[in-house]
């Protein structure tokens, strides 16, 4: 019976091997699809604006004497150049995000500080859209991790709280701590996301409406960037929406023990 009890473990092993094989194998196929899908979407998403720059640029050149075109004509050179040129920022971060040790930079970072920094920087945006950007919440708080990709993440949130909210709107983010967590919640009253598309929309490329997107100067990659900072934080993002009324995104982040004292450390007082 010993014989065939080795027999027997040697015939599970080599199952439980040929097993682990068939996943290895269908994991690897994914992975080449999702590479070759990615590839395929990069390079629409890049011909579209060099195609527009391209055909305006024309237009410009046989127009040369209506300044009305030549102006009309450059400034959408200009927003399309600018779209291609984010576009490419954020394909360049997200296969950085992608490397398997992508946290390349660990040290604490006062929350407050990242918040500040990201709503600074939709500030001239919100202002032309007559938004109003409110800060609030608990200070003082403080998670581990690279405080240029938490602010990249907070950033996008903003943006596309502003971009998918009609004028004269608030948005607002907040600041909180609990069962170990901090949360970082933007809060907006736009145009709300739909039940069926809260898991898409953080696919890479997903858009739930591509050409209103576009004319709002998105790219489609902002969600799935600021999924894979959490992720990579060891963190998640949450979504709540009543369409029409408004969404809510919530990056959950593993709060940082003695988090307030070294926020207290690392700003001193005056
Ligand atoms: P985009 O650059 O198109 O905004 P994202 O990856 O940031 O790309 O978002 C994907 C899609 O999710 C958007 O095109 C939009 O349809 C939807 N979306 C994202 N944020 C919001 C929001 N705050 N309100 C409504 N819809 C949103």
């Amino acid at each position: 019976t010993g014989t065939l009890r080795l027999q027997l473990r040697v015939a599970a092993l080599t199952a439980d091997r040929v097993l682990l094989l068939a996943d290895d194998r269908t994991a690897a196929r994914r992975l080449e699809e999702m590479r070759r899908d990615f590839v395929a979407n990069v390079s629409h998403e890049l011909k579209t604006p060099v195609g527009a720059i391209s055909l305006l640029a024309e237009t410009v050149r046989n127009n040369p004497d209506d300044p009305e075109t030549v102006r009309r004509f450059t400034d959408r050179m200009q927003r399309e150049a600018r779209r291609l040129s984010a576009l490419v920022q954020q394909i360049i971060d997200l296969s950085r995000l992608q490397e398997p040790d992508a946290l390349i930079d660990s040290e604490l970072v006062a929350v407050d500080e990242v918040v500040a920094e990201a709503v600074d920087r939709v500030a001239v945006e919100a202002r032309a859209r007559n938004i109003v950007v409110a800060q609030g919440g608990t200070p003082g708080l403080c998670v581990h991790g690279d405080p240029a990709l938490l602010t990249t993440a907070v950033r996008n949130l903003l943006d596309n709280a502003v971009r998918h909210s009609p004028p004269a709107t608030r948005v607002s983010v907040g600041v909180s701590r609990g069962d170990g967590l901090v949360r970082v919640a933007v809060v907006d009253q736009g145009i709300g996301i739909p039940e069926d598309k809260r898991e898409r929309v953080f696919e890479r490329f997903y858009r739930i409406d591509a050409a209103r997107s576009r004319q709002t100067g998105g790219t489609g990659l902002g969600l799935s960037i600021v999924k894979h900072i959490a992720a990579d934080h060891g963190g998640r993002v949450d979504l709540w929406s009543t369409p029409g009324r408004g969404s809510t995104f919530t990056l959950v982040l593993p709060e940082a023990q003695g988090g307030s004292d070294a926020a207290a450390l690392s700003t001193p007082e005056p």
